[in-house]
């Protein structure tokens, strides 16, 4: 129930979308350990390298808001398959995880997938390993 919720908030965000280059628009939406949710969508640019996944997008937002620490993020790309967060998402997603963390792979409202980080990231390097 709350990953559903937290799908079509991504679904919702993926609207504003801005991916004039690719054509392929991703919505994102994060929750909290709080119980906030942040959205955020991808935003392309002319060049290319300073465009933002709609993943990191929501978590920026909450971070830069104080929120720290995901519960649940759920992504939503294109809508006949599972879209899985970039290689440089999952790191962000790693720094901002716990064990319990749920990513959400959306397809529509109803059709999800529900990984965990170590799933999608396996051997992360975290700051867990800074302090070896
Ligand atoms: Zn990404």
């Amino acid at each position: 129930m709350e990953y559903e919720k937290l799908v079509s908030q991504a679904l919702q965000a993926r609207k504003n979308a801005y991916a004039p280059y690719s054509n392929f628009k991703v919505g994102a939406a994060v929750l909290t350990n709080d119980g906030k949710i942040f959205t955020g969508c991808n935003i392309e640019n002319a060049s290319y390298g300073a465009t933002n996944c709609a993943e990191r997008t929501a978590i920026f937002k909450a971070v830069s808001e104080g929120y720290t620490t995901i519960k649940a993020i759920a992504i939503v790309g294109v809508q006949n398959d599972y879209t899985y967060p970039c290689g440089i998402c999952r790191q962000v997603i790693a720094e901002f995880a716990t064990d319990d963390t749920k990513i959400i792979l959306g397809k529509n409202d109803t059709e999800y997938l529900v990984k965990t980080l170590d799933e999608i990231l396996p051997g992360a390097f975290t700051k867990k390993d800074l302090g070896k």
